[in-house]
């Protein structure tokens, strides 16, 4: 069953959007209650604190994907994420293990910028002009189908912590890389390695076509994808903060673009973000740039230390579908064995995939 099949076979019904938060909280406690340790509930950093608050676990995609991994004694997985984290958590899962998405319209505009007809073209034109010298790589923020082209294709799958080691790696197979489809995060690493902007291109899959004048000294080629949310950072509103506070430090995640992330004193991914304002000294001040719902988490636990590169900045619109009555319903459902619609990935996809994801897991 496809993500849309999925739409129309499963509505929330409207006891649930009716009910007010008590009466969810309780709900919730009660299914946590009964499901016991059938249940693993997990939510990613982005989610919402009325979420998050309910979370046996809380981390990144693959921190996530692979604690659903490790868990061989819960039957149900309830992912309150987007679609392609529940998708990697699915490929990794055991067969008699179910990962629910609580909406099933939570889906990354990132990920649905990479449709894999369009890569087969791109590659396609890609390899007359490059034959036999790219490598495709994907960043965890892909629907199944991409990684499994890339599976098939001898790629890697990367994370915002393990993009420079795959891409060493990368380097160390083929002449070329084709990185999807973030192009800031394949950017920002790919300079940081210390490759030249002008030896990277981008692919503009809308013409079909490579914008580079000398195709011959590109070495990175960047699939046109980015994230709305970390596109709502500018340099302009890092100058502002660092004119009131000139000692202030800031941080972005590497999805944000090249001239942000340049401009800050350190990028990373959310992992790194969290232990980088944790571990300095008491008085250092952060200015943090990645999803609102995260950041205003991080300054209600720490106020003095941490400011809102962009305070109107919009939290992850996908990942906030995912509020209490959808968490109500779908634990509500498992626990009385009405069953919703897991989120599957089809046998062949699954084994390509895990060979790009089981690449980068041993390169990790
Ligand atoms: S924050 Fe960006 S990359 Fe992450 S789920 Fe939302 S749209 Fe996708």
């Amino acid at each position: 069953m496809n993500l849309l099949d999925t739409f129309s076979a499963q509505q929330i019904p409207s006891f649930y959007l009716d009910a007010d938060q008590k009466q969810l909280q309780a709900i919730i406690r009660e299914a946590k209650a009964s499901l016991g340790d059938q249940l693993l509930l997990l939510a990613h950093h982005y989610q919402k604190d009325e979420v998050v608050d309910f979370a046996d676990e809380v981390g990144d995609s693959l921190q996530l994907a692979q604690l659903a991994a490790k868990n061989k004694t819960a039957e149900h997985i309830v992912f309150c994420g987007v679609h392609f984290m529940a998708e990697t958590a699915d490929m990794l899962t055991e067969q008699n293990q179910h990962v629910y998405l609580p909406d099933p319209h939570a889906g990354c505009s990132m990920a649905d910028m990479a449709d894999p007809h369009q890569l087969q073209t791109a590659w396609d034109t890609l390899d007359t002009i490059y034959p036999n010298e790219i490598m495709p790589i994907t960043y965890v923020n892909s629907s199944a189908a991409i990684k499994a082209f890339v599976g098939r294709h001898g790629g890697a799958i990367v994370t915002s912590s393990n993009a420079e080691k795959v891409l060493k790696w990368a380097f160390t197979q083929k002449k070329r890389i084709f990185f999807l489809p973030d192009q800031h995060l394949g950017r920002n690493t790919a300079y940081h390695l210390g490759i030249p902007l002008e030896q990277m291109a981008l692919w503009d899959q809308g013409a079909n076509r490579l914008r580079a004048k000398e195709t011959e000294k590109i070495r990175v080629i960047l699939w046109n994808g980015w994230c709305s949310v970390h596109q709502q950072f500018t340099v302009d509103q890092i100058d502002k903060l660092r004119k009131n506070d000139p000692d202030i430090k800031v941080i972005v995640h590497p999805e944000c673009p090249f001239e942000v992330v340049q401009a800050a004193d350190d990028s990373g991914s959310t992992n790194k973000i969290m232990n980088a304002v944790k571990n300095s000294p008491k008085d250092t001040h952060w200015a943090v740039g990645t999803d609102h719902n995260l950041v205003t988490r991080m300054k209600a636990r720490l106020p003095q230390k941490i400011s809102l590169i962009n305070p109107v900045a919009c939290a992850c619109l996908t990942m906030n579908r995912i509020r209490l009555p959808h968490l109500a319903w779908t634990l509500d459902s498992l626990a009385n064995n009405r069953p919703l619609q897991p989120v599957t990935v089809d046998q062949k996809t699954t084994g390509d995939a895990l060979r790009a994801l089981d690449k980068m897991l041993a390169l990790s």
